[in-house]
């Protein structure tokens, strides 16, 4: 294999620096938002809604970065903006490159107060031929802790704001090139189809999203605002790990896709792999997943299921698994386990994962073995964690060592890549 890792710490970007203490950003507000902001410097209520199309516009549509590029907005209300607002973006601290096109941005949000030194969280673009997904962070770090996941061994510091969650899109979209008029940096590995350079959103970041549902629900309607960053919501799915009281409201609220991080096929497993599972078990989680809105063939729930050597990789398991979801509208998609320094697991043998793979595939469901992106910068499934915990150097240069000995069986896997 060629050259497989590519580090780049990028210098700060022009516009992304983050905002000075007392002067907010508007970037990633919603319509409500905007509104206030502007009767904040004295736009007249009449006008309101006129001008917060416009900005909106310029935000969410162009791509602006700076007032002065807002030309059908007087220059008189621009000075106004300019002196109480910014549009800064959060700041891009670290930005690594993976050998296949996937992107991880380390991000630190604006600081919240004097003593704050602004909370940093991580996003992933992984690049296909027909489709850019972004990987979005609900909270920085998570209060779950899943065994298997290394975001889930940093502690909760807080649930990201909706705009904060937007922020995450809007950076990405800045990085890549992804506005009307703009192209794509030299090298960058994008979607070729003509479509936009981040087609689909994933809610499967760091934290649990619907531990911060309002925020979350929030920022996904300004993500989806045909007038503005205009995902259409069949391309944003949200991941839970089964906040069962919380996903009713999603189908009747937001109605995104809907992911479940399943991992086991028993309550005395999953108790382990996903602690949550204690206080909603799975039956409870498999009653709200049949009763979510607008199930049906075509709108299928997607089951994750991590594969851990010898923990719940046997053929047993296997046919557990299409017993228990029987009648519901489902794929499931297989995820090699992406190991991690210190975790117990390991991810199970490849022969194993594709008999697996048959036993559900034969019982009439999809189950596309997830091809792992970005392992080389710790960007894959269950491996994001802030740099503001780094691993020792010797830990990460393993572990480096260990994905390029892997990539060579991953790129065999590449077609059978899922559908999100
Ligand atoms: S899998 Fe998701 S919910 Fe579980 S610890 Fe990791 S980030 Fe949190």
């Amino acid at each position: 294999m060629t050259a497989l890792i590519l580090d780049l710490i990028s210098p700060p970007q022009p516009g992304l620096a983050p905002a000075p203490a007392g002067k907010p950003s508007l970037a990633g507000l919603d319509r409500a938002g905007l509104a206030e902001a502007l009767a904040a410097v004295g736009v007249p209520a009449g006008e309101a809604k006129m001008r917060v199309n416009q900005l909106h516009h310029w935000l969410y549509v162009r791509g602006a970065a700076s007032f002065d590029a807002m030309t059908n907005v007087s220059k008189h209300l621009r000075a106004r903006l300019e002196e109480a607002y910014t549009l800064d973006r959060p700041e891009i601290v670290a930005e690594q490159v993976s050998a296949d096109g996937t992107r991880k941005w380390l991000m630190r949000m604006p600081p919240a107060g004097p003593h704050d030194r602004g909370a940093e969280i991580e996003t992933v673009y992984i690049p296909d031929e027909s489709r850019g997904t972004l990987c979005v962070s609900s909270q920085v770090g998570c209060t779950l802790t899943c065994s298997f996941c290394h975001t889930g061994t940093q502690k909760l510091v807080r649930n990201l704001t909706a705009a904060e969650i937007v922020a995450q899109l809007l950076v990405a979209r800045d990085r890549l090139g992804d506005w009307p008029g703009q192209e794509a940096p030299d090298g960058a590995i994008v979607p070729r189809d003509g479509g936009r350079f981040v087609s689909n959103v994933v809610m499967m970041g760091m934290g649990e999203p619907l531990y911060n549902y309002d925020n979350v629900a929030a920022a996904l309607k300004v993500m989806s605002d045909q007038d503005g960053l205009c995902l259409s919501r069949r391309r944003i799915t949200l991941s839970t790990s089964g906040v069962v009281p919380m996903i009713g409201p999603l189908g009747e609220d937001i109605n995104p896709a809907l992911a479940i991080s399943l991992h086991a096929t028993n309550d005395a497993l999953r108790d382990t792999l996903v602690p949550l599972n204690r206080k909603y078990p799975i039956a409870q989680l498999l009653d709200a997943c049949r009763n979510y809105a607008g199930l049906s063939n075509a709108r299928r729930i997607t089951f994750e299921y991590v594969m851990l050597k010898g923990v719940n990789d046997s053929l047993a398991e296997a046919k557990a698994l299409v017993k228990l979801l029987k009648g519901i509208p489902a794929k499931i998609n297989l995820i090699p386990f992406n190991p991690w320094p210190g975790t117990q697991y390991e991810c199970s043998e490849w022969e194993t994962i594709e008999a697996f793979s048959d036993v559900v595939f034969n019982a009439g469901y999809a189950s596309p073995i997830r091809t792992p992106r970005g392992r080389d910068i710790l960007a894959a499934c269950g491996q994001l964690k802030s740099e503001s915990q780094k691993m020792r150097a010797r830990e990460r240069l393993a572990l480096e060592a260990e994905a390029m000995k892997k990539l060579a069986v991953e790129a065999f896997y590449a077609h059978g890549a899922d559908e999100a």
